[in-house]
């Protein structure tokens, strides 16, 4: 079967070692981690040994490299990461917050990641995914959305399935052409990963019960709640199945949300029962959470085997 394909934004993310406010005062600094929500799940893809693959950009400098030899040591088809020499790579630094809250400066302004277009090579990764993952991230970038909207039903005609995780801001749906990118993405959705409150955003519903039947109407096949520390609950026409989460010490949470979701789709296309993918799943972000960088908690399944016998699960 196919490869697993996404396209969207690769930087790398510098972390301040010690809580507090801003970056006002110096610091002390580690980094640069591999970074970029796409970057993030497809990494998690190859590490299961899932033929994966990203359409990208970097610049041709050290923060570039850093990422492509990561993904290409995890398995992940690079052939589509153009590397722009007149642009650079992007990178985030954030402090977390004593409260949990995070603080955020981004590079990313005429970044690479801006550049990222249809060339030979996108085209050719493209046309033979067996499944495209869409991170709305992305999208508002015109040439990923245009890049989407013409995969979407190329990859439908061949047999092949979408997932999609908003990962949004919600400025995003306050402009009316990215709602209706959204919306257009949404209705092809095979299945989809919300977290917090993008589920009520994209259904229009308050009410989570209403919110899934509303998807579910709607055409989307499978739902996965990412519910943080709680676990996440899975729905489809035939009914809900929730799975508590691991207790863990959450130390960073960036990227739990896009090891989980890449854990869940690689677990389904193998066949394995709901209630093992979500365990998967539950897994795979649990140990993101435990490690400091972005990427450096995606996990092997032999990894997640053992996490999962040694590690508790919350009350239900
Ligand atoms: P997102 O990062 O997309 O906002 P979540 O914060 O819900 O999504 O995290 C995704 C998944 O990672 C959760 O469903 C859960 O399985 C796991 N996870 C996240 N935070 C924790 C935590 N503190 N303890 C245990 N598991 C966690």
């Amino acid at each position: 079967e196919g490869k697993i394909v996404t396209i969207g934004e690769i930087l790398v993310e510098i972390m301040a070692t010690t809580l507090g406010h801003g970056f006002l005062e110096a610091q002390t600094l580690i980094g640069p981690f591999p970074s970029g929500a796409p970057a993030i799940f497809i990494d998690q893809v190859g590490k299961l040994g899932h033929p994966a693959a990203i359409v990208s950009a970097v610049g041709d400098d050290d923060f570039g490299t850093v990422n492509l030899e990561r993904l290409k040591q995890d398995g992940v088809d690079v052939s589509a990461v153009a590397i722009h020499p007149g642009a650079a790579t992007g990178s985030a630094f954030v402090r977390y917050r004593p409260d949990g809250g995070r603080d955020f400066v981004f590079n990313m302004r005429d970044s690479a990641a801006g550049r990222i277009a249809a060339t030979p090579e996108a085209q050719a990764v493209l046309a033979e995914a067996g499944h495209l993952h869409v991170m709305g991230s992305g999208l508002p970038v015109p040439a990923v959305f245009g890049m989407v909207s013409a995969s979407i039903p190329a990859i439908k005609a061949r047999g092949g399935t979408v997932s999609f995780d908003p990962n949004i801001r919600v400025e995003m749906l306050r402009d009316p052409a990215g709602k209706a990118a959204f919306q257009s993405v949404l209705a092809a959705t095979d299945l989809f990963l919300p977290s917090g409150e993008e589920l009520s955003l994209f259904s229009g519903e308050a009410d989570e019960g209403r919110a899934i039947a509303a998807l579910l109407d709607a055409g989307v096949q499978e739902i996965v709640l990412k519910r943080g520390k709680a676990g996440a609950s899975h729905f489809d026409r035939s009914g809900r199945t929730d799975m508590p989460g691991f207790v863990v010490e959450e130390i960073d949470p960036t990227g739990a949300g896009d090891s989980f979701g890449a854990t869940f789709l690689v677990a389904r296309r193998l066949d394995k029962s709901v209630e093992d993918c979500l365990r998967y799943a539950n897994a795979a972000g649990a140990r993101t959470v435990t490690v400091k960088g972005p990427m450096e908690g995606t996990s092997s399944f032999a990894e997640l085997d053992a996490f999962i016998a040694a590690t508790p699960v919350g009350a239900a």
